[in-house]
């Protein structure tokens, strides 16, 4: 096999949150461009999202927020809708949306499949923000999360975990979750921040790690190590997948954490090698957030290094 997969869609550069917006298509583009300048072109598989179905996407939210998408989705350039004060659809914002939802829908057939050892999905509109029944924060589905569900209700498994280090908790994961032990989900991020959200604590499968605004990458190698790699080893995940936000960065400007590439390249191979221990190798990886674009593209191609010589 040997392969890591690389998945996107035209689709996703063309969902406009308006002129100044943050999670802007540039974002893609500088990853794109980057990667096309790295050794590690030639050693990514390139896939095209298909568009994820309405049954995938009923398995996490519930079926009136589904509705309620579709029927307020643009049916012209000119329209838009804000779903909340800076999640919009725009035009092309549902195609998107049901991109990059597939995209993580296909990574998961992919790797489980055994065509390819691990994969990432550049998508947009990101998607640990949503919840059930509501978007939030630049995010309409929860991608991630209709992976994650994809594995257990599809494929069956019994144990799968959900690594999320973006920099804002990822608080529509962790509400789909709910009391599903079949999911260990473990969470580093800034607090106090946004969402400015409850955060389960004392739970054996949800395990949150709130930083302070201004720490390092090695406080957060310090709670990786405390806390996720413990509990992975205990849980035993047959599968992992990955909220990969890179706005914990310290030249990010949406926050305050001061993580480098190097750190995003650390937590990735000790995933990988948790992965290889328990998991057969699958990992599954998906854009979350990251808005300075040039440490986003650098952090990604330091995330996508550690994914390819896994194998
Ligand atoms: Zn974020």
């Amino acid at each position: 096999m040997n392969k890591t997969a690389y998945i996107t869609h035209p689709a996703c550069l063309k969902h406009d949150n308006g002129a100044g917006h943050p999670e802007s298509p540039n974002r893609l583009k500088a990853i794109d461009r980057q990667l096309h300048n790295s050794s590690l072109k030639q050693r990514l598989e390139y896939f095209q999202a298909p568009k994820v179905s309405r049954e995938q996407l009923e398995r996490v939210h519930g079926t009136k927020y589904l509705d309620y998408i579709e029927e307020n989705s643009p049916a012209s350039e000119q329209g838009t809708f804000y779903l909340d004060p800076d999640t919009r659809l725009s035009y092309h914002s549902f195609e998107a949306a049901n991109r990059a939802a597939g995209a993580v829908i296909l990574a998961t057939d992919l790797v489980i499949q055994q065509k390819v050892n691990n994969a990432f999905c550049a998508v947009r509109p990101p998607g640990h923000h949503a919840k059930a029944n509501s978007a939030m924060g630049f995010c309409i589905y929860n991608n991630i999360m209709v992976g994650v569900e994809h594995a257990l209700e599809h494929y069956g498994l019994e144990r799968v975990a959900l690594l999320d280090f973006d920099v804002h908790h990822g608080n529509g994961s962790e509400n789909i979750i709910g009391h599903d032990e079949r999911i260990l989900f473990c969470s580093t991020f800034q607090h106090p921040f946004y969402p400015n959200e409850p955060f389960a604590q004392d739970n054996p499968h949800i395990i949150c790690s709130p930083l302070n605004a201004g720490s390092s990458g090695s406080e957060f190698r310090a709670v990786v190590k405390d806390k996720w790699l413990t509990a992975l080893e205990q849980f035993k995940p047959q599968m992992i997948f990955i909220s990969a936000g890179f706005d914990a960065h310290a030249d990010d400007f949406l926050a305050n954490l001061n993580f480098t590439e190097a750190d995003y390249q650390w937590v990735t191979e000790q995933i990988v090698e948790i992965a290889n221990k328990y998991s057969d190798g699958r990992i599954v990886s998906s854009l979350e957030g990251g808005y300075n674009t040039s440490a986003l593209a650098n952090s990604v191609e330091a995330h996508l290094r550690s994914l390819v010589l896994s194998h």
